[in-house]
């Protein structure tokens, strides 16, 4: 069997197109624009490029974007500040703290400083509980952006054996609950999980969210399975013809063995990462919404 294969790339432009016209509406009809505001503490590079990018995503469809960038010896008390004026401004509807923060600052706490209606990132304990109790939350991104591609792959994925390979807070869990709250049979596996190749191997639907290079080989996939590569890892690619280091994006599961037996896979790059940055915009017009108390945009929640 060669597997279809999900692509992220474009099925993230769907979705940033209902965005844009759900914007449109809520601009034209109830004179209202979403605001994403964005805390960056420090100039971690990676994180800087993250900020630059979700800022660039936001105004393309439509809505107005907020940067907020601290110093790296920021005070808690001097986030916690910015947060506060942030959860009362009105024309902010979405929040994000760019993770990681600095050592000195207690994320947990800084997380649950914003006010759940705005925590886009749906990291906020209040959001985690209402998710685990089937109640409308904000949902993790990467986690919705995975559900999303799964439902529109399968229709419904009610009664089917789904394994998620890693139990972390921002994918793992959310995304085995998304799948429970959806009817799946949900096994969660994660480094002590004993036999995980005879664990992969009854799933319908595996999510490897582990954060090493290819650690999924085909041998371990059910034929037919469907495949979600969470993961990204940068390896060692050769060397370009300057003599120079070259790299390249592989995921956790190893895509050509992979492939070779799965009913649909994502790939790395473009499967996942496309959808992740999509669904923060998604999330954003929902809290928007919400806070209007006007209608959710339609196929952007789970
Ligand atoms: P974490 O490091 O927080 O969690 C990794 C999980 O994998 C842990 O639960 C760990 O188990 C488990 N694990 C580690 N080694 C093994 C092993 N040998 N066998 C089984 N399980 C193992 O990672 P994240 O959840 O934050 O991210 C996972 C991957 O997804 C990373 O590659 C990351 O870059 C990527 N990612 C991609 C995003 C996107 O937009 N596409 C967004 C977020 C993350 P234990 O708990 O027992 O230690």
């Amino acid at each position: 069997m060669t597997a279809t294969v999900i692509d992220g790339k474009a099925f993230a432009a769907t979705v940033r197109e209902k965005v844009v016209n759900h914007v449109a509406r809520l601009k034209a009809d109830h004179d209202l624009t979403p605001g994403l505001a964005v805390v960056l503490v420090g100039e971690d590079p990676a994180s800087q490029v993250y900020v630059r990018s979700k800022g660039k995503m936001t105004v393309e469809v439509g809505m107005n974007s907020f940067e907020h960038k601290l110093d790296v010896d920021t005070s808690e008390a001097d986030l916690l500040k910015v947060i506060a004026d942030l959860n009362a401004d009105p024309t902010v509807h979405g929040i994000l703290v760019q993770l990681p923060l600095p050592d000195h600052l207690d994320s947990d706490l800084v997380i649950n400083s914003i006010d759940p209606a705005k925590d886009v990132d749906g990291f906020h304990i209040s959001n985690v509980g209402l998710l685990g109790t089937g109640q409308k939350s904000m949902v993790p991104c990467t986690p919705l952006g995975c559900l999303m591609m799964l439902r529109d792959h399968h229709g419904s994925i009610s009664g089917m054996n789904a394994v998620v390979v890693g139990r972390s807070n921002i994918v793992g869990k959310p995304m085995a609950q998304l799948l429970l709250n959806d009817s799946c049979t949900v096994t969660i596996a994660h480094s002590r999980t004993q036999d995980l190749p005879g664990v992969v191997k009854q799933a319908d639907i595996v999510v490897a969210a582990v954060g090493r290079a290819e650690m999924i080989p085909g041998d371990w996939i059910k034929e037919g399975a469907t495949v979600i590569d969470v993961g990204i890892n940068r390896v060692d690619a050769g060397l370009k013809d300057d003599g120079t280091p070259k790299t390249r994006l592989v995921g956790d599961v190893h895509y050509d063995s992979c492939a070779a037996v799965a009913g649909a896979i994502t790939p790395v790059p473009g499967g996942v990462g496309p959808m992740t940055i999509a669904c923060l915009l998604a999330n954003t017009v929902t809290a928007c919404s919400r806070a209007a108390g006007l209608p959710e945009p339609e196929g952007l929640t789970a």
